[in-house]
């Protein structure tokens, strides 16, 4: 009989995968359904971007690549980034990196900081690594961010990693300049902790955006920073993402990524050095429609009877609590999934509850829709949710 590894462990199937598999059913069986459950641009990848793979095709780049990434995309991030090629490596998309990156440094017990609510990815992998995932709470009320308090208790002497996401897949909180530094203190006090940046939503910000490593700057020898082209460029079927870290770690994850993929695709890095050297014009009109959206969105959920969201400074969600929906404070649901199952099949409308991201209680929408979408799924959200208060 089929035995899997003590590494799966836990590793069970992923709760947004799970959502969209019953919305593709209902959708079968001919149900009209709206899905904001998805965590990728509504956008198509710009033509000039697609242009540069093309070409880059034609001209022969159909081969492997240097397992760490061509020089001339390592080159061009690490010249945004004040770095060296030596420090950038080039992966499989920026879930890739972070694969690399456990897969280097973990060994069985060792212990990650995840501030939650967190991209479901990071305690996976952390599984897979047989190490453990320390996952500390971080409710709206603390605008769904990890205070120097919090980090200093969450720390041991195991801690091996510090996991930060900002802006924030799935509560859109971006943290400041301060309140980076205010983490770093905290962390300069304990050499033993690296730190990963996901900063993979970084042109996805409303107002400020703070790198941890500016910010860190004595940090430094212990920081990777992680990002890469999916979000930014719509660019998510194209696999590229990439780390910015000291030479022996990004050493040792290209070690780990030249076993298992050998690197990222010739074509896409093409197509990604296009995007990082291109015009910066598009972004921001796409940033700014996504910001529009945002505005009616975190409108439309504040008026429902019984959600309460506040104004993500990134990315494209809405993570709503639906505390007032819920059992005993006056709610008809036993939770977040169960509320989520119940404006599946009533309401049409897939939303992912909070509990995949590790903090029960929640809903997150993903408003990378367009605004006839958008429209559709609020107002049948807001007219289930209506008939039932
Ligand atoms: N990091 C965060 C926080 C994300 O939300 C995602 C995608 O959902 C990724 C990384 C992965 O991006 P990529 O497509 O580059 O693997």
């Amino acid at each position: 009989a089929f035995r899997p590894a003590n590494r799966m462990q836990g590793l069970a199937l992923s709760e947004i995968v799970q959502i969209s598999e019953k919305a593709a059913q209902l959708r079968a069986e001919g149900r009209d359904i709206v899905s904001f459950g998805t965590g990728e641009p509504d956008f198509p990848t710009p033509p000039d971007i697609i242009a540069a793979a093309h070409k880059s095709a034609l001209a022969g780049q159909t081969r492997y690549t240097p397992t760490a990434g061509t020089p001339a995309l390592r080159d061009a991030i690490a010249a945004q980034a004040n770095s060296g090629r030596e420090n950038v490596l080039v992966s499989t998309g920026a879930k890739q990196v972070i694969a690399n990156a456990l897969m280097a440094t973990l060994d069985p017990g060792d212990e990650v900081i995840i501030p939650t609510p967190y991209w479901t990815t990071y305690s996976d992998i952390v599984r897979i690594c047989q190490a453990v995932a320390v996952t500390v709470p971080c409710p709206m009320d603390e605008g769904f961010k990890l205070s120097p308090d919090m980090l200093e208790q969450a720390i041991t002497p195991r801690s091996r990693w510090l996991m930060l996401n900002s802006p924030s897949n799935p509560s859109g909180a971006v943290y400041s300049a301060e309140e980076i530094r205010a983490l770093a203190a905290v962390l300069e006090r304990n050499p033993h902790v690296w730190i990963l940046s996901d900063e993979i939503y970084e042109h996805l910000t409303y107002g400020d955006f703070a790198s941890f490593a500016a910010e860190a700057p004595a940090l430094k020898e212990r920081t990777l920073t992680v990002n890469g082209a999916s979000k930014a460029w719509s660019m998510t079927g194209w696999r590229i993402g990439w780390g910015i870290g000291p030479r022996p770690l990004i050493a040792a994850m290209a070690a780990v990524q030249g076993q298992f993929t050998s690197g990222a695709s010739s074509i896409s890095q093409a197509a990604a050095l296009a995007a990082i050297q291109g015009d910066t014009a598009l972004l921001k009109e796409r940033c700014a429609i996504l910001k529009s959206r945002r505005d009616r969105v975190v409108a439309a959920l504040n008026a429902m009877p019984g959600l309460r969201c506040r104004v993500p400074e990134g990315a494209f969600y809405a993570f709503a609590s639906c505390a007032g929906l819920l059992k005993p404070e006056g709610g008809p649901f036993k939770s977040d999934a169960d509320l989520c199952r119940w404006l599946l099949e009533d309401a049409g409308v897939a939303l992912v509850p909070g509990r995949a991201f590790g903090l029960p209680g929640y809903v997150r929408l993903s408003f990378a829709y367009s605004d006839a979408e958008l429209s559709d799924g609020l107002s049948r959200m807001a007219e289930a949710l209506k008939r039932i208060s």
